[in-house]
């Protein structure tokens, strides 16, 4: 969003705000309509208003319920055709107690923990109340798959961390997976950017999370985990926790932004930086991305205030080590992205996101492209293009822990075997007369392997060409 829409942004604010005080003398706040999102252990309830609104909320039991009393409020809106399927609620139904008195039942059939709070007007809707409810009882968060086991001991975030299964088939220890933590950016009531046609970032990024988790669980040592698996909200600071519960070693979060100027085009990559963005784009980008919480509301969020000086200071020091590795992996994703499509800027830019202050976790931000320029919205909705950008971070994310592996990996112990052919990439400048077979041959790396580290679709090369030669496996594990 640009100068232009905030400014239209704040007469639209004026706006409501004129509206509302007309509201208040003449008569009660609409509910225009009310949005479900459903999440892996939680239910958002968003009820769209024409103004603020005082409200109380109680629960019953047998059978479980939930009940809202919203002051001043008015039902002009159906409840009956919310998409309940997976979620408790087995329906919502309203009662006008009195001309200002709306009462609102979800009746549910399991018990839930219920927050609620209120949202002001941002520039995408108007005053909202939301209700989350949370699953109770059993386990709610994700299954981990079995190898997880082995995961590296990770800093306990809440009270309710889960512990990984342990099986018979997890990985001897010394061997486990490097865990990449996929953060598909906004969801749930945040669309993101908009594109030309009407694309929402929040699609485009799911997308691409996805594929790119499906390419990095094809690489032995490494699992990609999807830090949102759907459409719903999860708060910033909530993204980099689930990533530190599945025990990350990197986080990376997709994007596809928009800029005022429709005609930017091209990819980026961002790591964090605590004192100042390096360019005005990335302050600008970084304004944007960080609104992201406004639009969903922190109310899940608990921060914890306890120990916070002791905190800061720690953060401080492991913020240092983990900058510097997530400069170098994202130098390398983007090194590779640049062969499938345009940059936006030839280095990893910094900026303060939010999303990339995890303190043990080396994190990168990756703006896929622009979905407000025309063309680069096309292709970044085509499958193809798709595969190609997961391919890109998938190899620059290998060649980053290839080079240094976390202690008690996989690929750490393939290195120490001597197994990894070289600790770092290679590279090949194709001569006169070569092939693409008879260099995959010369590396001893197979032909498959050479075309995807270096994106191609065929096996046409051209002399000057410059191939990175990927790391070879020399034998298949058992
Ligand atoms: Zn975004």
């Amino acid at each position: 969003m640009g100068i232009s829409m905030r400014i239209r942004a704040r007469a639209f604010g004026v706006g409501l705000l004129l509206l509302a005080l007309a509201a208040d003398v003449l008569a009660a706040v609409q509910v225009k309509g009310v949005r479900l999102w459903r999440a892996p252990d939680n239910t958002r309830l968003v009820f769209d208003l024409s103004g603020p609104v005082q409200h109380n909320l109680f629960t019953l039991t047998a059978p479980h319920r939930i009940v809202i009393d919203v002051n001043g409020a008015q039902l002009a809106t159906r409840l009956d055709q919310l998409a309940l399927s997976n979620t408790p609620i087995t329906g919502v139904r309203s009662a006008q107690r009195s001309p200002d008195e709306l009462r609102v039942v979800i009746d549910l059939s399991a018990p839930v923990t219920p927050k609620s709070f209120s949202l002001a007007p941002n520039q995408q809707y108007g005053d909202r109340l939301v209700i989350d409810l949370f699953d109770q009882g059993a386990d709610s968060a994700p299954a981990l798959p079995a190898s997880s086991a082995a995961s590296k001991p990770t800093v306990p975030v809440t009270p309710t961390q889960t512990t990984a299964p342990r099986t018979a088939t997890a990985l001897p220890a010394g061997k486990r997976d490097i865990v990449i933590a996929i953060d598909a950016g906004h969801g749930g009531e945040d669309p993101g950017a908009i594109g030309p046609k009407g694309q929402h970032e929040k699609n485009l990024t799911l997308a691409i999370a996805k594929e790119l988790q499906r390419q990095i669980n094809r690489e032995k040592g490494f699992r990609g985990e999807l830090v949102r698996t759907g459409d719903y909200f999860i708060p910033l600071r909530k993204r980099t926790e689930i990533a530190r519960k599945k025990g990350a070693d990197l986080f990376v979060s997709i994007h596809a932004d928009a800029a005022p100027n429709r005609s930017a085009f091209g990819a980026s990559v961002f790591a964090l930086s605590e004192r100042g963005a390096t360019s005005e784009t990335a302050r600008w980008l970084a304004d944007n991305e960080n609104r992201s919480d406004l639009i969903g509301g922190v109310g899940t969020v608990s921060l914890d205030d306890k120990d916070r000086v002791l905190a800061g200071v720690l953060l401080d020091l492991s913020m240092t080590a983990s900058l510097a590795s997530s400069l170098d992996v994202g130098q390398k994703v983007l090194s590779n992205m640049g062969r499938i499509t345009p940059l936006h800027k030839r280095r990893v830019e910094q900026a303060g996101f939010m999303v990339l202050k995890s303190p043990d976790i080396p994190s990168i931000l990756v703006e896929t492209g622009f979905i407000s320029n025309h063309n680069e919205s096309q292709k970044l909705a085509s499958a193809s293009h798709q595969q190609a950008l997961a391919r890109a971070i998938t190899t620059g994310i290998k060649q980053f822990f290839q080079q240094s592996p976390p202690p008690g990996t996989y690929i750490a112990w393939l290195r120490d075997q001597g197994r990894l052919s070289s600790a770092g990439p290679r590279e090949h400048v194709v001569s006169s007369g070569e092939s693409l077979a008879l260099i995959a041959q010369r590396y001893d790396v197979s032909l498959a392997a050479l075309r995807s580290a270096n994106n191609l679709k065929s096996d046409s090369i051209r002399i000057g060409q410059v191939l990175q030669i990927p790391a070879t496996t020399l034998a298949a594990q058992p």
